[in-house]
């Protein structure tokens, strides 16, 4: 018999992300606001009942990405069925709308859907910090993408907080202008230039989100050693603000850029300049998850 299930997986993008110094064991302390977003890979795991050979398969529908054992999503369902020993084929293919290498989480989430999608189908029902446990080795970012919604990241990451939020009051557009960069050549760069002081402290950004207002300013460390060498990226964060976002920052390690607008018509007319320029503008809205 074959069990199939498909899932949305979202990108994040950060809100706030401030990197500190790196720590002997080579990780960097950090804290961070990161916020779910309603741009989505689909991710389909099948499992096939009728085999006891344990395997894993992988299709992707984005050339950029590794349809083998170095994708993400199979690291995560390989560890799955080793954790949990279990004896079976599965087959996970990805149909890929996040940008690749963009600061949006894209290999993280897509690893999370896929523990998410074995835990229900293999019935085996593991709590959510086991599954961030064993998420946590193989994507920094995939405890986050199990949990969604607005979080706080603190520790090297790896201390994640839910924060609840209202209905936030803003509308996103997410710009990428190609040119993907790397996570550990990123924090490279920022452990090779001096300690910058944040534009603004994360509280901010948290007290602003939490009770459902537009935060004043946003902040990542990485701007500054990326935005330099990526000029449309530098650019298309002037344009955001110029089409009428309320504040624009890169995600994560870069290079794609988000705006916040309150108005969600200049959100729609900012995405028809940037289509007019040829530049991939992306709407979605924050994923905001109730939790008690
Ligand atoms: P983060 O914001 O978590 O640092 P990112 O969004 O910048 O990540 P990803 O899109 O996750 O970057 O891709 C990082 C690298 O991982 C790429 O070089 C890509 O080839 C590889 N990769 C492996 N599996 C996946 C996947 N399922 N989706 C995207 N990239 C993947």
């Amino acid at each position: 018999m074959i069990l199939t299930k498909t899932i949305k997986s979202y990108a994040k993008i950060n809100l706030y992300l401030n990197v500190g110094a790196k720590r002997p064991d080579g990780y960097h302390d950090l804290e961070s606001v990161m916020q779910q977003v309603s741009l989505f890979d689909y991710v389909t795991v099948l499992r096939d009942t009728d085999t006891t050979q344990r395997g894993v398969r992988i299709t992707c529908t984005d050339r950029l990405v590794p349809s083998d054992d170095r994708n993400i999503a199979a690291k995560c369902a390989m560890a799955f069925l080793d954790k949990y020993n279990i004896y079976s084929e599965v087959s996970v293919s990805i149909d890929k709308r996040i940008p690749v290498a963009a600061g949006l989480g894209g290999g993280s989430t897509d690893g999370a859907a896929v523990l998410s999608i074995m835990n229900s189908i293999f019935d085996v029902n593991a709590p959510m910090d086991e599954l961030c446990a064993l998420g946590a080795k193989l994507g920094a970012d995939i405890p986050f993408c199990l949990v969604g919604g607005t979080c706080t990241a603190s520790g090297i990451g790896e201390i994640l907080t839910p924060v609840k939020t209202p209905v936030l009051p803003y509308h996103i557009l997410i710009c990428n202008a190609g040119h993907g960069v790397s996570t550990p050549e990123a924090y490279r760069k920022l452990d090779e230039t001096a300690k910058e002081e944040p534009a603004c402290a994360m509280d901010d950004v948290l007290r602003a989100v939490e009770s459902g207002e537009m935060p004043e300013t946003l902040y990542n460390s990485f701007e500054r050693v990326i935005l330099p060498e990526h000029a449309e990226a530098a650019q298309i964060r002037q344009t955001m603000l110029v089409c009428g976002a309320d504040v624009a920052l890169m995600s994560g390690s870069g290079p794609s850029v988000f705006g916040l607008f309150r108005n969600e018509d200049a959100r729609d007319k900012a995405k028809d300049f940037f289509d007019m320029k040829g530049i991939l503008a992306m709407p979605c809205e924050p994923v905001v998850k109730n939790i008690k």
